[in-house]
């Protein structure tokens, strides 16, 4: 499959990337750091009332601590990728994919982060920065742990509602945030019609198959000249139209870059 993949990146024009839940961060890791052991227990012991803090501490924990796997695959992946026109769609939320050497420009993340924050009612259809929000909200948890159920969650400058982050967990989620992105992307897909096309689909399930999954397929289905890839320690079965062109790999997409293009 190395060589495979190497062949098919060497000969592609365009090389369409997907990522998936197989490159998230574990937030849940954040539980085993001191610095949050106190603040999580205070909030799971007021259960509903407090859950609204989690989401600040989570972009907290994203900002400060690394996972070092996740990293060196976007790393592999980036020297894989070297002079080549490439695209990356992402269902990730936790930003790291920015943090790393991929091109910022070629990137979609349709599922948010935590960059901005929007009305939990969504009134406005406005982001605002997270930045300040969360300094606030982290300091005055840090300050006051025993007082956490005083701290006020930020509310929108608009209606009053509460602030949430701007991802998909928000309940009305504002998408204006990666649109313009997507657009590039549309417009990216449509020069790859009849180019050598390579496709690998790293880690992506079933959470949000429109996004990569199904899509995906099609394009690699029309498109004549495609290479398909996919990785996944359960899911990674490829459909009848794809027999001919693709290749599987059941393994987790993070374990098999780095298992397979050691750097
Ligand atoms: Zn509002």
């Amino acid at each position: 499959m190395k060589t495979r993949i190497e062949e098919a990146i060497a000969k592609a024009d365009l090389v369409l990337i997907g990522i998936g839940e197989e490159f998230a961060c574990d937030v849940q890791k954040m539980k085993r750091k001191s610095e949050y052991t106190e603040i999580i227990s205070r909030i799971e012991n007021k259960k509903e009332e407090l859950n609204w803090i989690l989401p600040f501490l989570v972009k907290d924990y994203l900002e400060k601590y690394q996972d070092e796997c996740v990293e060196e695959a976007y790393e592999i992946l980036h020297s894989l990728l070297q002079g080549k026109n490439y695209f990356i769609v992402t269902e990730n939320i936790d930003g790291k994919i920015f943090k790393s050497s991929l091109d910022k420009e070629r990137i979609v993340a349709p599922c948010g982060n935590y960059t901005y924050m929007q009305c939990e009612e969504n009134c406005c259809h406005e982001l605002l920065s997270a930045e300040q929000y969360a300094a606030e909200t982290i300091a005055s948890c840090k300050i006051s742990a025993e007082h956490i159920d005083q701290i006020k969650p930020p509310v929108c400058p608009r209606c009053g509602e509460r602030l949430v982050f701007n991802n998909v967990q928000a309940p009305s989620y504002e998408e204006a945030a990666y649109l313009p992105m997507w657009d590039k992307y549309m417009k990216w897909l449509q020069g790859t019609l009849n180019r050598n096309l390579c496709i690998l689909e790293l880690g992506v399930g079933f959470r949000y198959p429109t996004i990569i999954r199904w899509p995906f397929e099609k394009i690699g289905f029309l498109n004549q000249k495609a290479d398909f890839f996919r990785v996944h320690h359960s899911l990674y079965q490829l459909s009848e139209e794809l027999k001919g062109k693709g290749i599987s790999k059941e393994e987790n997409a993070v374990d098999f870059l780095r298992n397979t293009f050691v750097q």
